[in-house]
């Protein structure tokens, strides 16, 4: 939450158009195609009743379409008890410029259901998301070919399910109807690593970060990833995933979780996986053995650590907490978690921000594979996997016969392998976040006006963005009607 008596001067979407705003003016793009651009095409809300434990309730949701130069639009679905229309509006812009930036093929869309999860049984939430999906599907916002909703806030793999089966009951003939939706279980037409796809999507977006010196010496970091010190807001799917794969792969230090009721801290280690089942069972991070527990959570966001991960809410550093974050790198999992105040007073210190539209793509990149896997009605690698690990043998059996040496058991199995699934996943994640940090580095290096990490991003994005526009006559370069 905001401090209490705290009020940002500025809307979520208005934060992000001023944020776009920076690198229109940096990279002096026309103001009518910049206008284009910034505008959301469409946004619904949608009232619909369901009969509650013998009551109708009325539902108030929201899907937004804020580009569909490409289709179809991509965005997440969260179920929230505070979601509006702004906020709604503020996070489809953020999809546009995401899959801009990591180059997925996709329009910007988002929505929200107006509720609050905790308070229905998990039968009466799979009647409410049917009905919201069946009003999203006659609309055409739950559309394999044009509108495609995942996971957010809230949801997960089992709203998913519900949604797809919504649409499935109103087009039963559409041959290619498992990809109306993205973040699917498994067993309905899901993709290995979807579920913790934005979670290594962070941990990708650090690690690339931290191949390159010359950032870490601007930001006052110093050595490789293993040890540093981290504090993570939100332990849900994002921020769960992020803290699993740092802590087990890369050898970085949770020293502190903050979560809705408060926040825990242990400056030699949290236990991740203790603290994730700790939170499910008791509903927080209270009583946490082994950890000094805090009421105020805001408090921990200002702690000393080196790298600070909001991976829970929009607007938590804000103008008034700005000036007291003490990390040395600030890694948006959530989406705006910065507001535009906070940003410029953060960039005025030094701090470095890898910003929400890079950090968090790896989510919509896999939504990506999911739903092109979806429409080729196969998974990846099934035709080449064996045909692969036949390739390898006759090498190695080769390399053998040249050398008159044996390979070691463990070096022939990786060398023989065929790609699974989740290893092409990977693999594509990890491409496309390094591919968009090198775009970000391009452009710092190629622009003087630009000196920051969002800037950066916005500037491939609103470039790329831009350019379909031209192609497609909608705009032109000169920004003449
Ligand atoms: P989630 O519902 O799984 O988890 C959110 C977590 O934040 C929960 O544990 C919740 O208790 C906690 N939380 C809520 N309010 C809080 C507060 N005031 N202080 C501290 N913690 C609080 O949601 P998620 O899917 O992990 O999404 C988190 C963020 O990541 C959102 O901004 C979302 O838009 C963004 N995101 C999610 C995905 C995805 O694939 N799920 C993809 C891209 C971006």
């Amino acid at each position: 939450m905001l401090n209490e008596g705290f009020r940002e001067s500025m809307s979520f979407r208005e934060c992000v158009d001023r944020m776009v705003d920076r690198a229109i003016v940096a990279t002096g793009l026309d103001p009518s195609t910049a206008k284009i651009i910034q505008a959301c095409n469409v946004v619904s809300q949608i009232k619909f009743p369901a009969c509650v434990r013998g009551t109708v309730e009325i539902f108030t949701g929201w899907w937004a379409i804020h580009s569909s130069h490409r289709l179809p639009a991509k965005g997440g679905l969260r179920f929230a008890p505070m979601v509006n229309q702004d906020e709604i509006e503020a996070l489809a812009a953020l999809m546009s410029y995401k899959c801009a930036l990591a180059d997925v093929p996709f329009g910007g869309a988002k929505g929200g259901l107006l509720i609050n999860p905790a308070k229905y049984t998990e039968e009466e939430l799979r009647m409410i998301t049917h009905a919201f999906g069946t009003e999203l599907a006659r609309k055409e916002y739950l559309n394999p070919s044009l509108s495609v909703p995942a996971p957010d806030m809230g949801t997960s793999s089992r709203e998913m399910a519900w949604l797809a089966d919504a649409y499935k009951s109103i087009f039963p003939e559409d041959i290619n109807q498992n990809a109306c939706v993205t973040g699917k279980p498994l067993n309905h037409g899901g993709i290995t690593g979807r579920v913790e796809g934005t979670g290594k999507g962070v941990q990708f977006a650090i690690r690339e970060f931290f191949r390159h010196p010359e950032e870490l010496e601007a930001t006052g970091l110093i050595d490789g990833l293993a040890g540093q010190r981290i504090v993570v807001q939100g332990l849900g799917n994002v921020g769960f995933h992020t803290a699993k794969f740092l802590t087990e792969e890369d050898g970085v230090i949770v020293i502190g979780v903050i979560e809705q009721d408060g926040a825990v801290v242990n400056p030699d280690g949290l236990n991740i996986h203790n603290l994730r089942q700790h939170l499910a069972e008791t509903g927080g991070v209270k009583g946490f053995a082994g950890s000094d527990y805090s009421e105020n959570g805001a408090e921990v966001l200002e702690m000393e650590c080196d790298i600070l991960i909001p991976a829970a809410l929009e607007s938590q550093i804000h103008a008034n907490n700005a000036m007291a974050i003490k990390a040395k790198l600030i890694v948006e999992a959530a989406n705006g978690p910065v507001t535009y105040e906070a940003d410029e007073i953060l960039r005025h210190r030094g701090v470095t921000i890898l910003p929400d539209i890079y950090v968090n793509a790896g989510g919509v990149t896999v939504s990506y594979f999911e739903w092109t896997r979806n429409l080729s009605h196969m998974r990846f690698g099934r035709l080449q996997r064996r045909f692969d690990e036949l390739r390898g043998h006759t090498y190695l059996h080769a390399l053998e016969q040249l050398t008159d040496k044996t390979t070691p058991d463990k070096l022939r199995d990786e060398i023989v392998r065929g790609a699974s699934e989740l290893d092409l996943v990977r693999s594509g994640l990890d491409d496309t976040l390094r591919t968009a940090f090198q775009d970000m580095r391009d452009v710092i290096k190629h622009n003087e006006n630009i000196h920051d990490f969002r800037t950066a991003a916005y500037t491939v994005a609103v470039a790329k963005i831009a350019q379909s526009y031209y192609d497609l006559g909608l705009a032109n370069p000169g920004g003449k009607p």
